[in-house]
């Protein structure tokens, strides 16, 4: 018996989008999500994309795994292919799932049928393997309102599909149809869940950490390898570009007021970031600022940080409490990477009592003290560019 991934388009967030734009996207976003684990044709029919792997012995557990992180499907099933003969469709019907019968009390049978030459029609179909189901498992009852499991049955041009309740997706949009953004990357908790967050609206992502050795470690960068790795499994393929920091951050430390060290050293990550980020071709930046969580989120420190972004920066986590961050990176497999105690740039000569009511005009008056385009220029030129996992280029 042969199983199959099945896609409805009722469970494809549609809205605003060219449909078969959407579509298309998805499909590739699948086929390379599956190549490293199996070959797949895939195919538009009838409202579905169905997904039938070609390999021998195909591993359906990694597969629907991967469908699980693929951003554009709410939510799909793993089928049962099987002939379009009632006799074999009796037998896989109690096969198939007998094990999610064992544990369930209740169920129904839906039946559809796109092929009317198919002897028995949907009721016909639901009663005989409804019967069937029921001889097999005494201990079920029938509950045609609220049943613990739907055994759909679909008898369609080449197969009838046999499947019960769907698996929840990973919702959003597919990768790829909102453009590009590029994610400031700490090694916190914050900027991954971001990251996840814009990638899951579509957004292909770049990845842009400051580095400020010897004051933070190699082994603080692996920290943001395998921090984005575990977003890529989502996202597709992130380009990580790595800035030499400790330049500018010593100029800073050296030359402008100690109190004003964060904000300034804020806006020149944004500044480097935004340049960096034109060069990539995105139209965005994101970061992972929740307001009034530290000195350097609060409302006029954020301004002043937006007043020399050029481009929209996106902060999506602004309005959660860490707890709710906390919860998705759990979910995303980030947190316990995260929480590894690594040095971030940021950390690097934090004064100990930041202002918290910085004005623009000091700000930009104490800037003046740097060299900034020459700053800027070197740390720019000085980027190392990292893939990180090649193999679900998006
Ligand atoms: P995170 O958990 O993301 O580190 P945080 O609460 O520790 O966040 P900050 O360290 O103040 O907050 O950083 C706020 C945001 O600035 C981060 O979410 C990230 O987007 C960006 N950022 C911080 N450090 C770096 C860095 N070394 N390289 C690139 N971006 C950074
Ligand atoms: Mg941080």
């Amino acid at each position: 018996m042969k199983e199959f991934i099945l896609i409805k388009n009722g469970e494809i967030a549609l809205k605003g989008l060219n449909r078969s734009t959407f579509e298309d996207a998805l499909v590739k976003n699948i086929k390379r999500r599956l190549s490293p684990i199996l070959r797949a044709d895939i195919t538009k029919s009838q409202s579905t994309i169905m997904i039938e792997p070609v390999t021998e012995n195909p591993d359906m557990d990694a597969a629907v795994e991967a469908i699980k992180r693929v951003f554009g499907i709410a939510g799909f099933s793993r089928a049962a292919a099987c002939e379009k003969d009632m006799d074999v469709m009796r037998q896989v019907v109690v096969d198939y799932l007998a094990d999610t019968y064992r544990e369930c009390k209740t169920f129904k049978v839906e039946a559809r049928r796109s092929d009317k030459k198919f002897p028995l029609n949907s009721p016909e179909i639901c009663r005989e393997l409804g019967g069937e189901i029921l001889s097999h498992f005494p201990h079920l009852k029938v509950d045609v309102h609220n049943p613990d499991l739907v055994v759909n049955v679909e008898v369609r041009e080449k197969y009838t599909f046999i499947h019960g309740n769907q698996i929840k997706g990973a919702g959003g949009m597919p990768v790829g149809t909102s453009g590009r953004a590029a994610v400031m990357i700490s090694g916190g908790i914050d900027s991954p869940v971001a990251a996840w967050t814009m990638a899951k609206r579509g957004l292909v992502l770049d990845a842009i950490h400051f580095a400020s050795p010897p004051y933070t470690s190699q082994r603080a960068e692996q920290k943001v390898h395998e921090l984005l790795g575990k977003v890529s499994k989502y996202s597709g393929t992130i380009n990580l570009l790595v800035v030499p920091f400790t330049e500018i951050q010593e100029h800073i430390k050296d030359d402008c007021p100690e109190d004003l060290f964060t904000i300034i050293m804020r806006r020149m990550m944004m500044r480097i970031a935004i340049e960096l980020a034109k060069r990539q071709g995105c139209g965005a930046i994101i970061t992972g600022e929740s307001l009034a969580q530290v000195a350097s989120q609060t409302l006029l420190a954020l301004g002043c940080t937006d007043a020399v972004a050029t481009m929209p920066v996106f902060r999506p986590l602004i309005g959660m409490d860490k707890n709710e961050i906390v919860e998705i990176s759990r979910k995303i497999d980030t947190f316990n990477i995260s929480i590894q105690p690594y040095e971030d740039c940021c950390t690097v000569f934090t004064p100990k009592h930041p202002r918290l009511r910085p004005t623009l005009e000091d700000v930009e008056e104490a800037e003046k003290a740097l060299d900034m385009d020459n700053l800027i220029k070197r740390a720019v030129d000085g980027v190392k560019i990292v893939v990180i996992d090649k193999s679900l280029e998006v």
